[in-house]
């Protein structure tokens, strides 16, 4: 992907499926290139990158490990000096690996931790480093309804999910006078890969909309806390959740 004239510049972590790619799609709709990260489904990423040029936009698939923050460090770096910076960050990519607490391995509890809470460090911090100095940029980060109520067996995953919410507040706060927003998106049940073994019906009834929602229906939210319509929202966690709470 080559720097375009007027163009802007979006990252999206976990961009291979479910709302990542929904995301990617929704932001080269509204005008960004993007820059697709994934892990290790190349096929999955390349299938993101063609619905994203069919939206128009141009765009490149990255793949790194979001708990490498070397590697997050260097890519942030290569995306800057190609496309002269990135405008949006969103920090999408997170795992589950659900157990209840007094049965959950080390290994459980930090591989959640690691992935969405070291993920949001390790690509936040180097991409606000390239913002300050434009004085202009927004990320959106997608925690979970799990941040905010309680959800058995997910200890790891709120635990995670909840610091997200609260370090953004924090640097929303930071930098607001420097022209960045900092937002999170807490999602309810999204019809994606990571609930396919979730008892639909049964969280149905959890839910006043009585449906699971839909990948674009989180996009769409993250699109407009990107956009400049959303120019005094900041530091806030907004739900998607049919109405859960
Ligand atoms: P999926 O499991 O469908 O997709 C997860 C994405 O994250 C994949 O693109 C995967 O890449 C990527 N990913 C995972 N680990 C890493 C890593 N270490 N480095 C880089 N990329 C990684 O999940 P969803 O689309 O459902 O979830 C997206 C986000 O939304 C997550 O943060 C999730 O916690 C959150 N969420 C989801 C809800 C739901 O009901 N679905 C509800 C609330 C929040 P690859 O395939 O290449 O490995």
């Amino acid at each position: 992907m080559e720097a375009a004239k007027n163009r802007k510049t979006a990252l999206v972590t976990g961009g291979s499926r479910g709302i990542g790619r929904a995301i990617c799609v929704e932001l080269a709709a509204a005008g960004y290139d993007v820059v697709i990260n994934y892990r290790s489904d190349e096929a999955g990423a390349r299938q993101t990158l063609a619905e994203v040029e069919a939206a128009g936009a141009a765009g490149e698939i990255c793949r790194f490990d979001v708990r490498d923050g070397a590697a997050a460090e260097q890519a942030v770096a290569d995306i800057g000096a190609r496309v002269g910076g990135i405008a949006v960050l969103v920090n999408n990519a997170g795992v589950v690996a659900d157990g209840l607490f007094l049965m959950m391995s080390r290994e459980k509890w930090q591989s959640v931790i690691d992935t969405s809470l070291g993920g949001f460090y390790n690509l936040t911090r180097p991409v606000l480093e390239t913002m300050i100095p434009k004085r202009a940029g927004a990320i959106v980060s997608i925690s979970s309804a799990a941040s905010l109520m309680a959800n058995r067996g997910q200890a790891n995953y709120s635990a995670a999910k909840a610091g997200i919410n609260a370090a953004s507040r924090a640097i929303a706060a930071e930098v607001a006078r420097l022209g960045i927003r900092v937002n999170v998106v807490a999602p309810g049940l999204i019809e994606t890969d990571m609930i396919a073994a979730a008892p639909k019906e049964q969280i149905k009834s959890l839910i006043p909309m009585a449906r699971i929602g839909r990948p674009e229906e989180v996009a769409r939210v993250v699109r407009f806390l990107c956009s400049d319509d959303a120019s005094y929202i900041t530091g806030q966690v907004i739900s998607v959740n049919g109405g859960m709470f």
